[in-house]
């Protein structure tokens, strides 16, 4: 449920918007769907959001980040997509697996309904049985929610055979209950370099391909480097049957935290509230419009460095696969005023040339965020041994603070042969071996949705750091891992210098690891970049970027 309350008024039905893509992916759906559920929450309204993937995987878990982007994790554990942490983000709000659904796992319940004879003998079609299948889940998220005003946004874009299923079941919702459902396009105007014109055509493609699937826009969200003038607005408005009001324009900005300001000079939670008929109530944005202001007044500069594996696609860098980590250094920076420069660093550029981790003296900060296998590992530990030894501060994410643990080890508590099981299972001395019950899961070959997930509880020992930034004697954190600190060897460990900062009271299992005598040392086993928000900073990232500045 939301943080931010609603001033509840008489109920109306449950209102639906769908926000569909055009002409090409990655332009901002997410964004899109993100900054209107919080103007439209900042009118009064309960807002939740639901994602559609149209993939045949039954959750995110078993994607490549690097195809993918970022794994994100429910407080529930459903791994899902990183969309789903914007959702979260901005709306201040808990979503629930209720809220995510790929092509298989909508397949997935409806066989599993036919197994159990709940079709009644029925043949069991694609259609009507799976947009039903769609179409349930998207009002179990309206009811689980509360939601006055449900955001749905599909993913991939118009035309594609993929998302098909999910289009008609936005249709058919629209036919039961044509006042309460609406559609935004969310498509792409091209200034290609030649031409150095502004081109609508491809989003008049994208609003006819709509059409042919039965679902006419309402309003056209676009996107492109620079503001639309008025001659396509006309243009589009006249092409897609939209009114020019309708037509968005949407230039790049420098923060995606602007989008939700910007939609409201366009005066787009008025236009949507008086399309689906409910009264809009006085506009409080005060808390959003405070961050952004810090934003705007960031004046001072902090030097990042993430060392990761997936960020190379071809010849261009992507960082989505780090996105949750990104944006929880931006929430805790801009709380300070701080703007935060962020570097890629491929782990393996120091397994080359080990000399080269000198380099990392130029960092105000490193993190060394979540990650699965070998690729990259060796690099890893020389950095983390650089910086433990040269003082540098660092945060490390779950697989960041197992090999803190194993680098620490090594190096400190001179257990030599210290290693995590995940590189090397035969390691005489498993500093990081693996939780129990999960080998039986590899070696069966279960590993969609079978890792440690979600939120549990952890306890803080007093008088530490991690204690002082929290301020608190336990905590709930998200998690994702097969493995764990061996508690064999936690006396040992701890006897050479490491505190044990953090445990889970119920398993005993080791949850974060602090080094005194450093600026800024903690690791964690759990991934708290999940639950840092733009007006809420996670306090372990706001201690990391304070040690980053005084350095
Ligand atoms: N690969 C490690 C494990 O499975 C760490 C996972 C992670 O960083 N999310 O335990």
């Amino acid at each position: 449920m939301s943080n931010r309350k609603s001033s509840k008024a008489k109920k109306s039905n449950p209102k639906y918007i769908f926000v569909v893509g055009g002409v090409m992916s990655g332009v901002g759906k997410g964004i899109t769907t993100s900054s209107m559920g919080l103007i439209l929450q900042s009118r009064g309204f309960n807002v939740t959001a639901v994602k559609i993937d149209p993939y045949v995987n039954v959750d995110a878990g078993t994607m490549n980040p690097l195809e993918h982007g970022e794994t994100f994790v429910l407080a529930d554990g459903l791994e899902c997509d990183q969309d789903m942490g914007n959702y979260e983000r901005f709306l201040d709000t808990q979503l629930t697996r209720t809220n995510y659904m790929t092509t298989g796992s909508i397949y997935l319940s409806v066989i599993e309904q036919e197994r159990a004879l709940k079709f009644g003998g029925k043949c069991v079609s694609v259609v009507p049985h799976i947009p039903n299948e769609v179409i349930q889940r998207i009002k179990r998220a309206q009811q689980e929610q509360d939601a006055d005003i449900t955001i749905v946004e599909i993913g991939g874009t118009a035309g594609e055979y993929e998302n098909l299923l999910f289009l008609d079941a936005a249709r058919l919702l629209k036919l039961e209950n044509p006042q309460d459902v609406l559609f935004v396009l969310v498509s792409y105007l091209p200034i290609p370099n030649k031409i150095g014109e502004m081109k609508t055509k491809p989003t008049q493609h994208a609003s006819r391909l709509l059409n042919s699937a039965g679902i006419q826009a309402d309003m056209i969200i676009a996107r492109s480097t620079h503001a639309l003038d008025e001659i396509r607005k006309q243009k589009l408005s006249v092409m897609c049957n939209v009114s020019v009001d309708d037509v968005i324009s949407a230039p790049d900005v420098d923060s995606i935290y602007h989008v939700p300001i910007n939609f409201e000079d366009d005066n787009v939670s008025t236009k949507i509230l008086k399309k689906l008929d409910l009264r809009p109530r006085k506009r409080d944005l005060k808390e959003w419009t405070s961050f952004t202001q810090k934003i705007d007044a960031a004046n001072k500069e902090v030097k990042i460095g993430i060392v990761g594996k997936y960020f190379s696609s071809g010849n261009f860098v992507l960082s989505d696969a780090y996105i949750s980590v990104i944006e929880a250094i931006k929430h805790a920076s801009y709380f300070y005023r701080i703007k935060p420069v962020i570097d890629w660093i491929d782990s393996a550029d120091f397994e080359n040339d080990p000399k080269k981790v000198s380099t990392l003296k130029q960092y105000d900060g490193i993190i060394i965020p979540g990650g699965f296998g070998e690729r990259g590992v060796e690099g890893k530990l020389k950095v983390i041994q650089y910086i433990r030894e040269n003082k540098i501060p660092y945060l490390g994410l779950c697989y960041g603070m197992q090999l803190a643990v194993v680098e620490f080890a090594r190096n400190v508590a001179k257990i030599k042969n210290a290693h995590t099981a995940e590189i090397d299972p035969k390691t005489s001395d498993p500093v990081i071996h693996i939780m129990p019950g999960q080998d039986t899961n590899i070696e069966q070959g279960s590993m969609g949705a079978t890792m440690r997930l979600g939120e549990y509880v952890c306890d803080i020992t007093p008088k530490t750091l991690t204690r002082k930034l929290y301020n608190s004697a336990q905590v709930q954190e998200r998690h994702r891992h097969r493995y764990e600190v061996n508690n064999t060897y936690r006396e040992e460990l701890e006897k050479a210098g490491l505190t044990i900062a953090g445990v889970n009271p119920d398993n005993d299992l080791v949850e974060i690891i602090e080094i005194p005598k450093h600026p800024f040392f903690i690791g964690t086993q759990f991934h708290p970049e999940l639950l840092s928000h733009p007006t809420n900073p996670h306090p372990l990232f706001k201690g990391f970027i304070k040690a980053c500045h005084k350095k």
